[in-house]
Order: C-alpha cells, then sequence, then structure tokens
C-alpha cells in the first residue's frame, strides 16, 4: 500500500526565522535597549510599509547605538513623513515597463522577472516600498506567461530573478521557475538579485543549495551588503555554500548617508567583501523615492567618495557608481 503524503510537513527552519522577525518598533527598541521614546514614523505610514527586521540581522547591531549602520537601514524614522521635492512614489519609472506578466525588459539581452513582492526585511530607503506588486508579478499563479515571453525573444540570453526578494518563495516555486528557464535554449545565464543571504543566512539551507547547485545555465548572484558589519554571523558560511555550488557572487550597495558615506566605511565593505569571494558591483545613488530623502548624499560627495576609494583600492574593489534614470535604456553609469 502506497503511504498518503503527510499533510503539513516541518516547515523548514528559515520559515520561522521569517515569522519570528521583529516587526513592532517597541520590540526592537528594548531588544537594542534603545529609548523607547526615539522618533518613528506615525501609524498611517507604518501600514503601508512595516518594520520588518530578522532576528539575525538585528543580532549584527550594536546594542544601545541608535546611529549603528544596521539600524538604521531598517528604523522607520519620523523624518519618512516629511514631503521633500522630488522624491516621488516611482522614482525609477519601473511601473512604465512592467508587464501585467511580472517581465521588465528593459535592458538589451537582459530581462528582469519580478518575481514575488515579498522581503525579509524591509530597508526604509527601497525604492520598491511603493511599488504596485499585486498588478505585475510573475509569481501570482503561474511563471508561464513570463517564460513564454523569453521564449519569444531570442535577443534575451540572461534572466534576472528580481523582487522583493526571489529567495522568499519556497523551494518548490524556484525549482520550477529554475526548470522552466532552463528549456528556453537561448538563455546563457541566470542572475538573482538577493538580500536574503545577508539579512536571513539560514535560507541558504540544504534544499536551496540542492536547487542551486542543479542550475544548469551560468549562474550569478548579486547579494546587497551595505556595511561591513552586516558580513558576520553565520552569513559567511553562507555565502561560501553558495559560491562551492557553482555560483559568481558580486554585491550591490546604496550610498546612505550616515551608514556609509565614508572613505573608511565603503573600503572597509569593500576588504571584506573580497575576503569572502565577493566583488563589489554597484554602488547606487539612492533613488529619489518618497519617504527617502534623509538618506541621500548628495552626488558631489559621491563622486568624491569614488575618487578617494580608487586612489586606496585595486580597481576590482571599486564598484561602479550608478544611478537609475528614469525611461533611460541603461542604468547610468557616474564618472568621477
Ligand atoms: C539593473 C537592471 C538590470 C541589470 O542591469 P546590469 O547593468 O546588467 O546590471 C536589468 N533590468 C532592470 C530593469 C534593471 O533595473
Ligand atoms: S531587500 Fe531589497 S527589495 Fe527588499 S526592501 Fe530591501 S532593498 Fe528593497
Amino acid at each position: 500500500m502506497i503511504q498518503a503524503q503527510p499533510i503539513s510537513r516541518q516547515a523548514p527552519r528559515w520559515q520561522h526565522a521569517l515569522r519570528e522577525a521583529f516587526t513592532r518598533p517597541a520590540e526592537l527598541l528594548a531588544w537594542l535597549e534603545l529609548d523607547p521614546a526615539l522618533p518613528q514614523l506615525d501609524l498611517p505610514g507604518l501600514r503601508d510599509f512595516p518594520l520588518r527586521v530578522p532576528r539575525g540581522f538585528a543580532a549584527r547591531m550594536r546594542k544601545g547605538d541608535p546611529l549603528d549602520p544596521l539600524f538604521l537601514q531598517v528604523w522607520p524614522a519620523a523624518r519618512e513623513a516629511e514631503t521633500v521635492p522630488g522624491f516621488v512614489a516611482d522614482a525609477v519609472g519601473d511601473m512604465d515597463s512592467a508587464q501585467g506578466d511580472g517581465v521588465l525588459h528593459k535592458y538589451q539581452g537582459r530581462a528582469l522577472l519580478i518575481t514575488t513582492g515579498a522581503c525579509a526585511v524591509h530597508c526604509r530607503y527601497c525604492f520598491r516600498r511603493h511599488f504596485p506588486y499585486s498588478e505585475s508579478l510573475a509569481a501570482r499563479g503561474h511563471w508561464q506567461p513570463a517564460l513564454d515571453r523569453l521564449a519569444a525573444d531570442p535577443s534575451i540570453t540572461e534572466a534576472i530573478l528580481s523582487g522583493g526578494d526571489p529567495f522568499s518563495l519556497s523551494d518548490e516555486r524556484l525549482a520550477e521557475l529554475f526548470e522552466g528557464l532552463a528549456g528556453i535554449p537561448h538563455l546563457r545565464r541566470v542572475r538573482v538579485h538577493t538580500r536574503q543571504p545577508i539579512v536571513l543566512p539560514e535560507r541558504i539551507d540544504a534544499g536551496l543549495l540542492k536547487i542551486l547547485r542543479s542550475v544548469s545555465l551560468d549562474k550569478v548572484m548579486v547579494v546587497h551588503a551595505n556595511h561591513a558589519q552586516e558580513l558576520t554571523g553565520d552569513v559567511p558560511q553562507a555565502l561560501a555554500d553558495l559560491r562551492t555550488n557553482g555560483w559568481m557572487l558580486l554585491n550591490q550597495s546604496v550610498l546612505l548617508r550616515g551608514i556609509n558615506d565614508t572613505t573608511n566605511a565603503l573600503q572597509g565593505l569593500h576588504e571584506r567583501l573580497f575576503s569572502l569571494g565577493i566583488l563589489p558591483y554597484y554602488l547606487h545613488l539612492l533613488d529619489r523615492v518618497k519617504g527617502a530623502a534623509h538618506f541621500e548624499v548628495p552626488e558631489h560627495r559621491a563622486r568624491e567618495l569614488m575618487r578617494d576609494l580608487s586612489s586606496i583600492s585595486p580597481g576590482y574593489l571599486v564598484p561602479r557608481l550608478a544611478r537609475e534614470v528614469p525611461g533611460d535604456p541603461a542604468k547610468a553609469w557616474l564618472s568621477w
């Protein structure tokens, strides 16, 4: 007799970690031994884009320090409610290029799939905080329309999985997607943009690694860390596991005021990345998204930092300074 499948299997450990993430500002403050009166965003603002911080990420913050570079990335500060001219809801013009199948095809040869709107962490500077995911998800129901569009255009050689965070999806959904992509003959590469190896290293577990190892296309992963302090704890092991399973690792970061806008902080980040087998790829200027104005570093300061960095670092540890220009066919690389 064939045994029936158990109705609910033990949920993987990373899903527990997600469920236990900090979502209440007061709880995070208490845990970090910070002043409970620290100015914070009002409730309506929080409802749109709530606090979300995995405990493992919070464990890498310094207790008692309201200026900790990891804390500042996730804390819903009262200043988010300020209206600043030039800071708008759709700062990168994605809403114009998004199709109903969740595919953004702005750049030649590469198509980007919005696989899910979910993230393990909510970064307060994120340009996707106002993105209308519900209207353009490849993940809604099934992958087929997105796969069909990629299959119909032989000029597309690279599929970029983005979000949200693709690793918010279950192993089953990811396996389906990778299998679908492997069946498209003109695809050479798959790239995953994810912050989870950094903010939720539990996600890089045996089940996911098995799927990632079996991807037959060339494999690139762009992780997202903004400060060397993020690259501690269980993170180095997660990154090493990705590398041993055939993924080339790159990093993108966002230049953020008070977080990484010094030569020291950036050099420290890049040196640490390199020691973990990752090259810095992009340093993004902040997208001018509503609620994030207090993170902005002026462009002239960014250029100055790049000049300093390039004079003290080997060329391969100097990322490209980039800015999204709404409607333009490629990211603008800024020279300095
Ligand atoms: C950034 C981005 C890409 C990839 O650009 P690269 O220069 O190859 O890193 C592709 N599609 C979209 C929509 C993007 O925003
Ligand atoms: S993980 Fe990436 S997409 Fe998600 S909130 Fe942070 S920056 Fe935005």
